[in-house]
């Protein structure tokens, strides 16, 4: 009987009501989805490698079989789980393994019985002459298939990750059943002229190959997922995702926006009498960006990317002026208090000569303040406004709002993002982030956005000396601190909490008693964190920012936005206890200025494994995007924006970071597809017609 791809898993030899429900709990509820889990790995099961020639180091692949006794398993006193050993032989010789929680092998093994081992060899730290694996990756094989048709040895084999109980073995049984009883018929929704132009094989070549590569493939090819059939497979996940974003980004650009003016002199003007400084080449390239943006008859949707420090703020002033100038108002949404608090600041020193009003809305403030602010805003007396989700939260109506901009845009959720869009009729929208995101898992993520990236820092800064040091010898740090505020400069000493607990952290409140009263008796020290009122922050910040306090011991309140250039030593202890990502953020206070900065991160020598790496990329790089992928190696792109986002249910096989350049490609081509909507929509239905999962993942995209 032959199968097609909609047929249900259940029906397929080899899987019955159990292993139907384990594939299902995965996503795999017919046989097109069953075809669509790939091998994350491959072997060579042609050309093993005799037991007498292994090479001590080397990862090898060997087929044997086991040696006399069957093997045994040595049970330990104490913590230490079971190790099973066993000799496995060859027709050259014979070699050792042990299997560490190796009960379950106990009894499964007979003399003789044929297996393959896959993993690295070492030489017996015991006995050198004698070579072992550790730990290898194991195959019972039969003695009696035929090789020809054998999904075991004699080919490059598919190696599964395992789901529920259905081990890689099984999986490959059950898939290779399917090949052979497959009718042939696989619809292929991506288009003839693009699967020609990359030379990409047809969809039911790609998953056969895929599943079970022709011998002559090469190994290497297959374990990079660069063979012609998995990059046809990675490129199409992209390509129906990104499509998806093109449709909806056409939706978006039907939307009715406001065509600002942007070429005329008064503007070019007013744009130049707001610049403190002579803009980086990268600054001017962005706002050229933004305002090509603002220019035309629908919203502007632009994600402007820039290490901290790089000068996002005065491009979005800038940007900002446009739309003043234009008669429209602009809000600027940032995540703490704080950072309101100093744009506003910044934007009404900024904005004063020009003569545009400027309010702060925030929840802390004095009700009839915050109220009349409110009504200038509703009247269009304010022309810019800063706040924080208050913004949101407070019946706060625009006259007429024309660009909502928002700061350190991670921090906030998609919806609040909406919420403040909906403020103003289809304004244009500019989301800043000093959260340095790989190009292409902005593309993935933020995929309905368009990016603008400043990859340059302004001029005249000295790259920040990063330090680990141990808390024996914070009384050399204390004197460091002690020389550079004699020399004028200013010092930020971060903790990890507000007050003492029982996890046995130093905490702000207390330490900052003890460093004003015994270790810097003669210096100002001043305390900053999130529990203290408004008014107190505001004062405390404001001190700091004129230079009157030498030292401001804080928590992480300080680790977005906070500008101030004489600050030149940064001081955090329990480092080992902080985020990569939050660690350069918080590192992103200093080395704002022309003097060289200092940051120390105080942690024992001898952490280890993760919080070990962090405090070492720290130490090797001061690159946030270097930084950036690192912590999205060490946690996953979910973890990295602390929330799951959409781009990350959308792909099986393909991976962002791995696969960017083909990510790039197929986001061309979905773009460039979707310019003709009467094709875009026949791939589309078609893609429909496919399979469940990709209609949920296309919907996904869809959906934003
Ligand atoms: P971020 O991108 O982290 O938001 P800011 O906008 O706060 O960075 O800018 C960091 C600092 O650099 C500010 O003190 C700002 O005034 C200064 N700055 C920005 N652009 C330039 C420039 N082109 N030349 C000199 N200084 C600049
Ligand atoms: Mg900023």
């Amino acid at each position: 009987m032959s199968v097609v791809l909609t047929n249900s898993v259940k029906y397929l030899r080899g899987v019955g009501p159990n292993r139907a429900a384990a594939l299902e709990e995965r996503g795999i509820a017919t046989v097109g989805d069953l075809l669509g889990y790939l091998p994350f790995r491959y072997e060579d099961r042609i050309r093993f490698t005799p037991i007498a020639e292994i090479v001590p180091g080397q990862v090898c692949t060997i087929l044997g079989e086991v040696g006399a006794g069957g093997g045994n398993i040595v049970r330990f006193r104490g913590g230490r789980g079971p190790v099973f050993h066993v000799t496995v032989r060859d027709k050259s010789g014979s070699v050792h393994a042990r299997f560490f929680h190796g009960a379950y092998l106990e009894g499964r093994l007979k003399e003789g019985q044929r297996l393959v081992l896959h993993g690295k060899a070492e030489a017996d730290p015991y006995r050198p002459a004698r070579i072992e694996m550790v730990n290898p990756q194991i195959e019972l094989v039969g003695g009696d298939q035929a090789p020809a048709d054998s999904t075991e040895v004699g080919r490059i084999v598919p190696i599964y990750e395992a789901i529920g109980g259905i081990s890689s073995r099984m999986l490959r049984r059950i898939i290779y059943n399917v090949l052979l009883s497959f009718d042939g018929s696989v619809a292929d929704a991506l288009p003839d002229e693009i699967r020609e132009r990359y030379r990409f094989p047809t969809r039911r070549e790609a998953l056969l190959y895929a599943h079970f590569p022709p011998k002559n493939e090469s190994l290497e090819l297959l374990n990079s997922f660069r063979s012609p059939a998995q990059l046809r497979l990675i490129f199409e996940e992209f390509f129906y995702y990104q499509l998806a974003l093109a449709l909806r980004r056409q939706t978006d650009h039907r939307e009715r926006g406001i065509a600002m003016r942007v070429r005329e002199e008064k503007i070019r003007e007013a744009i130049k009498r707001i610049l403190p400084f002579k803009p980086t080449a990268a600054q001017k390239r962005v706002l050229a960006e933004i305002a090509a943006d603002l220019e035309r008859p629908y919203p502007m949707h632009r994600l402007l990317e820039g290490d901290v420090g790089s000068g996002k703020t005065i491009v979005a002033f800038e940007a900002a002026t446009i739309v003043i100038e234009n008669g429209y108002q602009v809000a600027l949404m940032a995540p703490t208090e704080i950072l309101a608090a100093q744009h506003f600041l910044s934007a009404r020193r900024i904005f004063a000569p020009a003569g545009y009003g400027v309010d702060l809305i925030v929840s802390g403030r004095k009700h009839a303040e915050r109220e009349r602010a409110i009504e200038r805003v509703a009247s269009g007396e304010t022309k810019f406004v800063v706040g924080t989700h208050a913004l949101i939260e407070n019946p706060v109506m625009f006259q007429k709002l024309g660009l909502a901009i928002v700061d350190e845009q991670h921090r906030f959720g998609v919806l609040q993002r909406k919420r403040l869009i909906e403020k103003g009729a289809s304004p244009h929208v500019l989301v800043m982030t000093a959260t340095p995101i790989p190009r292409t898992l902005a593309l993935t993520l933020y995929g309905d956005l368009d990016l603008s990236v400043i990859d340059e820092l302004p001029p005249g800064r000295t790259p920040i000396e990063t330090r680990w040091t141990p808390e024996t010898q914070l009384p050399g740090v204390w004197e460091f601190l002690r020389r550079e505020i004699a020399s004028g400069r200013q010092a930020y000493v971060v903790y990890p909490v507000i007050e003492e607990s029982k996890q046995e952290l130093k905490a702000a409140t207390a330490e900052y008693e003890r460093l004003a009263k015994s270790v810097f008796p003669k210096m100002r020290v001043g305390l900053l964190h999130g529990r203290l009122k408004n008014e107190e922050k505001d004062a405390v910040m404001e001190k700091f920012r004129h230079g009157e306090l030498d030292i401001l011991v804080a928590t992480t309140v300080i680790e977005v936005g906070v500008d101030v250039p004489n600050a030149t030593v940064m001081v955090i202890e329990h480092a080992e206890r902080f985020g990569l990502a939050q660690l350069h953020q918080l590192r992103g206070r200093i080395g704002r200025g022309k003097e060289k900065s200092h940051c120390i991160l105080v942690a024992p020598k001898s952490i280890t494994g993760d919080a070990k790496d962090r405090i070492e990329t720290m130490v090797a790089t001061t690159n946030g995007f270097e930084v950036a992928e690192r912590d999205l190696k060490q946690r996953g792109p979910g973890e990295f924006f602390g929330t799951r986002q959409h781009g990350d249910a959308a792909f099986s096989f393909a991976q962002p970071l791995r696969d960017h350049e083909i990510l790039e490609l197929a986001r061309r081509e979905a773009f460039a597809l979707a310019e003709n909507p009467a094709r875009a929509n026949e791939v589309v239905a078609r893609l429909e017609s496919l399979s469940p999962v990709w209609q949920k993942r296309y919907q996904l995209a869809s959906v934003g």
